[in-house]
């Protein structure tokens, strides 16, 4: 079971799992307001529904990463520069950068999303080295969070 969102004149479709609905219990830190929780959401919801088709994550990466999304995950901010979110592997927490959040760059917010909820789910990476390119099937372009990245719109962020 789940639900159908339209949207706008020219009508958009998106199938919405049931599962999507248990987002919106999730806890968000005071300082989010209700447009910032609800873009959050949606931005999760689109990530989400590109998990099961994406061939850039193998089985079991995808079956971690959907069943990250039914636990309770908390959202605050962070202030560090230049950081889009952050998260702790196998946390509970993601750390969004709120002027990116509001930048309305939405394939890059939800390919920061779907990052973040794959180090939650326990996987991680080395720290990017000024050589690593996205694309390069490196060590750091080519750990599960950044493949991960490749689900949403096929790119890689080219920041830290
Ligand atoms: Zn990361």
């Amino acid at each position: 079971y789940g639900t159908i969102l339209l949207k706008g004149e020219t009508i958009e479709l998106r199938d919405v799992p049931k599962i999507i609905m248990s987002f919106f219990s999730w806890p968000f830190d005071a300082k989010y307001s209700r447009n910032e929780r609800l873009h959050v959401l949606e931005r999760h919801s689109f990530a989400y529904s590109r998990i099961r088709q994406c061939s850039n994550l193998n089985e079991k990466e995808k079956e971690n990463l959907l069943n990250k999304y039914s636990q309770t995950i908390t959202h605050d901010f962070t202030t560090k520069q230049g950081v889009n979110g952050e998260a702790i592997p196998n946390g509970n927490t993601i750390w969004l950068n709120r002027n990116f959040l509001n930048s309305n760059q939405e394939d890059e917010i939800a390919q920061t999303l779907i990052h973040e909820m794959m180090h939650c789910a326990g996987y991680n990476h080395i720290e990017r080295r000024p050589t690593d390119r996205p694309g390069d099937n490196g060590e750091y372009y080519n750990s599960p969070p950044l493949r991960a990245e490749l689900c949403i719109a096929g790119r890689q962020s080219d920041r830290n």
